[in-house]
């Protein structure tokens, strides 16, 4: 659905229009387009101490244009503001800060930088987890990169995006696929968002296909959303199989086709659902993307049982039966990458969606709750929480409404479903098993529930 707002703010009439009324200016946000050579598109400047040494000889393949803060880092030219160029992509590794006043060096690496970004700059600052430092100084110096993450993500403007991520001791060798979606388009929507990283044995061999020889499950995979994710899944590398409901078996073979792929009709909350599943699947899958989903809004004293019962069936019970069954009957393979679509209604609430809110905050607890003892077999499981994304289920909803869920966050527009489908793209590397039982918004950084 076009966003006519974001057309007139980013037209050459509506730009000066939108500026002397002083009206919120969002650009239009470049987004990944395959065939890109290097993740960063434009001069990356590095700084701060320690975590990033471990990019030293890596950093090129993020970028080919490197710049240090400080003589003597990285064996990179220093970045003068004088001279420029203008700034794509920060990184800054805060993980060396241990007192409060090491928190300065932050102010001293961005100011500068903030003043030559180009539009859609990509910010990422380093640090080490908290709760894995014994004293209590370090510890707090490094809560506090969160409080300063989160609003510098919000100063930002111009389409930016800044997160935090947190790196565990012997986790280092993860942090070139997070930068690699961290510092580019494919986290175009993706802001203020604190993750952690932890020890993984897995990786990708290929960059250019991450996703080679794995074999990926997308639910309600005909339109929108599903149907942006197996585009994405297939484009890395993946043999996607696509399953909906058989009324939409048209436009699910018509996919299934052009990304070679392979239909499966099936109501998931159907009570035979797993086993035919399981019938449909030959081998054990890699990829696990529970994104089918539905809404069925009512204020909870309107709500009758078919709403409520629906709802829940289709979002929460069927994911957990079909996991379920999956595990049990041998259909998930050693290391197998498991995605949840939650949505951020399920951490903020909404009105007229206590049935939905539950079903989603319900799945981020499946997360959370599963992901230790699927750690044993190196599986990982995460939930990613849309915010507004343009899609068929957005475009129901009453004006007034739509127009605030869209503009209420730092990047002023909702996103686009490519947008959670390279979020779980690469969470379905084999590297990104570095991140299980944890939410990633896709929202751009929303005022809902932040
Ligand atoms: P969508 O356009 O409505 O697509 C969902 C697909 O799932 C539809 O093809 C739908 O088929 C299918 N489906 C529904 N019930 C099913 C069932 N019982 N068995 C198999 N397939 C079923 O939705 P979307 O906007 O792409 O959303 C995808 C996911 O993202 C959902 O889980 C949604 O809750 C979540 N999400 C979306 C947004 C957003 O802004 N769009 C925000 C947060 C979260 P039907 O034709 O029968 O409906």
């Amino acid at each position: 659905m076009s966003d006519r707002y974001l057309d007139l703010a980013t037209s050459t009439v509506g730009q000066r229009l939108v500026g002397a009324l002083g009206l919120p200016t969002p650009v239009r946000l470049e987004r990944w387009q395959s065939g890109r050579m290097h993740p960063v598109d434009g001069a990356l400047l590095l700084g701060g101490a320690s975590l990033a040494a471990s990019l030293a000889d890596g950093w090129q393949r993020l970028s080919d244009q490197g710049f240090a803060s400080e003589a003597g880092r990285f064996d990179l030219p220093v970045w003068d503001p004088e001279q420029g160029p203008a700034l794509k992509a920060l990184l800054f590794d805060a993980s060396a800060l241990s007192r409060s006043e090491d928190l300065d060096q932050l102010r001293r690496f961005f100011q500068p930088a903030l003043r030559h970004l180009t539009q859609c700059p990509h910010l990422v600052i380093l640090g080490r987890p908290p709760e894995s430092l014994a004293d209590p100084m370090a510890a707090s110096t490094q809560a506090a990169l969160e409080g300063f993450s989160r609003s510098l993500a919000k100063e930002l403007g111009q389409g930016g995006t800044l997160q935090l991520l947190y790196v565990d001791a012997g986790a280092e060798d993860q942090l070139e696929g997070a930068l690699r979606f961290f510092l580019s388009p494919k986290s175009a929507y993706v802001s203020g968002q604190v993750l952690r990283l932890r020890a993984c044995a897995a990786r990708v061999a290929d960059w250019t296909r991450p996703l080679a020889g794995r074999r990926a499950l997308v639910t309600g995979a005909s339109r929108g959303i599903g149907a942006a994710i197996a585009e994405t899944l297939a484009r890395d590398g993946a043999e996607v199989w696509l399953l909906d409901v058989p009324q939409a078996s048209d436009a699910l073979q018509a996919l299934a086709a052009r990304l070679g792929g392979h239909p499966i009709a099936l109501d998931i909350s159907a009570a035979d659902a797993p086993q035919q599943l399981l019938q449909a699947l030959p081998q054990p899958l890699d990829i696990l993307v529970h994104n089918a989903g539905i809404t069925r809004d009512k204020t909870l004293k309107n709500m009758d049982d078919s709403l409520w019962n629906s709802v829940l069936a289709i979002n929460l019970q069927a994911p957990l039966r079909l996991t379920e069954a999956l595990l049990d009957g041998g259909g998930l393979a050693d290391h197998a990458r498991l995605v949840l679509i939650a949505s951020i209604s399920g951490i903020a609430g909404n009105a007229g969606q206590t049935n939905y809110a539950a079903s989603k905050a319900g799945l981020i607890g499946l997360a959370r709750a599963w992901a230790p003892s699927l750690a044993n077999r190196g599986i990982s499981i995460n939930a990613v929480a849309p915010g507004f994304i343009e899609t068929a289920m957005t475009a129901t909803i009453p004006f007034a409404l739509r127009e605030a869920g869209r503009r209420m966050n730092s990047l002023g527009q909702g996103g686009v479903p490519q947008d959670v489908a390279e979020t779980v793209a690469w969470l379905a590397q084999p590297g990104s098993g570095a991140v299980s039982g944890q939410v990633l918004r896709v929202c751009g950084q929303s005022l809902l529930g932040a």
